[in-house]
């Protein structure tokens, strides 16, 4: 079958489309956790002291004796049986984006051919899947490449259905034989350690007695594109890069704002619903969702969790969107720009600290002393933003969300911070001096007044900040939508506690030398704005002006490409706040380096190679026949004494010409070996590589406008974005 007429026969399935049925919708009360194997649960299934142990380990992550261990894993696996599970997996989630898992039943067999169910607090505790095939930037010699899986008690275990069985699913982490982390949650255990530590001193400083652990929460917004499936077989860039490599831009695209916020498809909201029961069921508290801005991109928002319980419902709940879309006849991208000309899709990570004795330390409260403290919270942000800018860039770098960030309604390459009118107002009156000169007693007074009118929901929502305060939360807007959220709240957690440590050692001094702990606190603040202001920013990040005068006038920098980014992670001061806060040693964090500067190199070299195929298996071909239907039909025509115009033949004669020799020049550079380091690698895929793919696609896009629509091999656009 060619191309186009798997194209056509596309469009005939989808107008025969019949709707998917789903079971009839149960009440929230119903299903809400069945099959999640939380505090509630456990506390039916486990005796008094077991259940207390238990609790205590999930609340304050105080390590699990072995004999209760062996408690919980047998209530686990008889609540498990009864719900038909066979088999167990510990579930990880390595260096790469992804989630793995292993599955080992729990059958043992016995001298007589019987089968009995087995499942131990030592089997539960601990997996070996090995995984050695997970890359993990050289910190495994292959003569020791054993890995290690963990419970982690913190994260609930559930269980996950198929048509035909069940499977429980034990959330872990994944480390070395020698010890080292390969996975995405460790960091982010550790990370909220160190940020628990420096809130700790801060907060006793300020007087605070009885202060619990803290938490950092996050609640991410998902955006994500749903194209139907059967457009999507006859793509092999959907398929094997989740982004169309190739494509003319529509007659329509998203000029007139007609899709966000409109009315859902009922196609996708049978979907959605679908989508999310199975989320409710598993307890992840789906909240939101809507259209989002270009033709066919969606959202969905759950109410946020602390951030390692939503770090794993976020991984569970990008498997189950593209499960659920393929039931519903969609593939779902969750790339970060699948078509050029519309809006790519982002991860909004809402992020704030805090803990059950204070609050939330970013929300400003209603007391004077709140209040401080949560003028604090945010200085240690602010300065963390601008001391380690490129770190947050580093830490959403990725091949794909470089085609997004810097590009139309995304957010820009260079990290600022935006706080709201008022709230600029007051740190730049604190950077001024300006509280303190008004100082007649009535200083902080006048300060403080000021936030305790601070609206919680300023109508001034910046969209086009990269990182935004909202109320209670800041919001890291420039996180990829395909990304794992472990990395930027890692970043976010330990840049946080670096800040904490250096507000300590200051406060600590102030409150010895100031008259009261308001004067102590402006001073410690002034001086961080100081130093660090210059990072706030709230002004339009779109606009060319921005971008001008953040490097030139604020010295902030602008870091395009991943390229350019990752060798942030190997900067001195990048390694000693790993080290000195323990989230990461330096031989953990370069092989991080390694392993992200890799996907980055394979993935352009992925679909450069994709590119030279689709450009001289089908582009070409098509474009050959319509151009020997041209000129057939011209010889013809000349042949009866009519003479037809020539110059639509040659054109299209020069552009396949162009593509080719484009092709030929990718090509010859795909795959070049013998770089002097990664990051030369890194650059030749960003300044030799990407470039060449804009060519190719150039050619071959005006191609697409050019070539009888009868002949067009691809889907197109209009198609992909508008058939629904
Ligand atoms: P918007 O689109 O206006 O940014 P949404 O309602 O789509 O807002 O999403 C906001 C996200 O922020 C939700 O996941 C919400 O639960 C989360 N959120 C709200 N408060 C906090 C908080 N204190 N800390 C972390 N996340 C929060
Ligand atoms: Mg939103």
């Amino acid at each position: 079958m060619s191309g186009n007429q798997s194209r056509i026969l596309a469009i005939t399935e989808i107008n025969n489309l019949e709707p998917v049925t789903v079971e009839l919708p149960e009440p929230l009360s119903k299903i809400w956790a069945t099959d999640v194997f939380n505090l509630a649960t456990m506390e039916e299934a486990l005796s008094k002291n077991a259940f207390k142990a238990m609790k205590n380990t999930v609340q304050t992550g105080a390590a699990l004796d072995p004999a209760t261990a062996d408690v919980v894993a047998a209530a686990m696996k008889d609540w498990a049986i009864s719900k038909g599970v066979k088999f167990f997996s510990h579930i990880f989630y390595p260096m790469t984006n992804a989630t793995a898992e292993k599955h080992d039943g729990f059958i043992i067999t016995n001298s007589d051919g019987g089968a009995i169910t087995e499942f131990t607090g030592s089997l539960l505790i601990k997996g070996e899947p090995d995984g050695s095939s997970f890359p993990n930037g050289s910190l495994r010699m292959t003569n020791a490449a054993r890995g290690y899986t963990a419970w982690d008690p913190s994260s609930p275990a559930y269980v996950m259905h198929t048509d035909n069985g069940a499977t429980l699913m034990i959330p872990s982490v994944f480390f070395s034989w020698t010890g080292e982390a390969l996975d995405k949650k460790i960091p982010l255990l550790r990370s909220n350690a160190a940020m628990d530590k420096a809130a700790k001193k801060v907060l006793s400083l300020m007087g605070e007695k009885e202060i619990a652990t803290l938490s950092s929460s996050c609640g991410a917004e998902q955006e994500y594109f749903l194209v139907d499936a059967n457009f999507a077989s006859s793509r092999p860039d959907l398929l094997l890069a989740g982004r169309t490599l190739f494509g003319a831009a529509p007659a329509k695209g998203q000029e007139f704002d007609d899709h966000y916020f409109g009315a859902i498809p009922e196609r996708v909201q049978v979907f959605m619903q679908d989508f999310e029961d199975k989320l409710y069921r598993l307890g992840i508290p789906a909240k939101t969702h809507h259209n989002e801005v270009a033709p066919g991109q969606f959202e969905i928002a759950p109410y946020f969790e602390s951030a390692n319980v939503a770090s794993d419902h976020q991984q569970l709940l990008m498997t189950l969107l593209k499960l659920t879309a393929k039931k519903h006849g969609f593939l779902c991208l969750l790339h970060e720009k699948p078509f050029a000309g519309v809006n790519g899709s982002g991860k909004h990570v809402n992020w704030s600290v805090g803990n059950a004795t204070q609050g939330n330390l970013l929300d400003p409260g209603s007391t004077p002393n709140e209040n401080l403290i949560f003028l604090l919270f945010c200085g240690a942000v602010i300065r963390g933003v601008h001391v380690f800018g490129p770190l947050l860039r580093a830490a959403i770098a990725s091949a794909a969300n470089d085609h997004r960030l810097g590009a139309n309604e995304a957010p820009p390459a260079i990290l600022s911070v935006y706080l709201g009118d008022q709230l600029e107002k007051l740190f730049l009156d604190i950077k001024a001096g300006k509280l303190n000169e008004t100082a007649k007693g009535g200083v902080m007074d006048l300060g403080l007044s000021q936030i305790l009118k601070f609206e919680r929901d300023p109508g001034d929502r910046n969209r086009t900040s990269p990182f935004a305060f909202t109320g209670n939360r800041f919001e890291f807007r420039a996180v990829g939508s395909s990304q794992s959220v472990s990395g930027p709240l890692v970043t976010m957690n330990t840049m946080l506690a670096d800040s904490l440590e250096w507000i300590a050692q200051r406060l600590e001094a102030s409150l010895a030398s100031s008259t009261s702990q308001s004067e102590a606190v402006i001073k410690v603040l002034q001086e961080l704005m100081e130093q660090h202001g210059n990072v706030v920013f709230g002004g339009d990040g779109y606009s060319s002006e921005w971008h001008r005068i953040a490097v030139e006038e604020r010295g902030l920098k602008n870091i395009p490409t991943t390229a350019d980014a990752l060798p942030a992670l190997l900067e001195p001061e990048v390694v000693e706040l790993f080290k000195k806060t323990g989230v990461l040693s330096p031989v953990e964090l370069a092989s991080r380096y390694e392993v992200y500067a890799e996907q980055y190199i394979l993935s352009i070299e992925v679909e450069a190679k994709l590119m030279v195929e689709m450009a001289k298996t089908m582009i070409y071909p098509s474009a050959m026949s319509y151009l020997s239907d041209l000129t057939a039909t011209i010889a013809g025509a000349g042949d009866v004494g009519i003479e037809v115009d020539k110059s639509v033949a040659s054109k299209v004669a020069a552009d396949i010409n162009s593509m080719m020799l484009a092709v030929a020049e990718l090509s010859a550079v795909i795959g070049k070996h013998g770089f002097d380091s990664t990051e030369d690698h890194m650059k030749f895929c960003a300044n030799t590589i990407r470039p060449l793919m804009d060519e190719v696609r150039l050619h071959a896009d005006t191609l697409e406008t050019e070539v009888a629509d009868d002949l067009w091999p691809l889907p197109k656009y209009r198609e992909l974005l508008f058939f629904r």
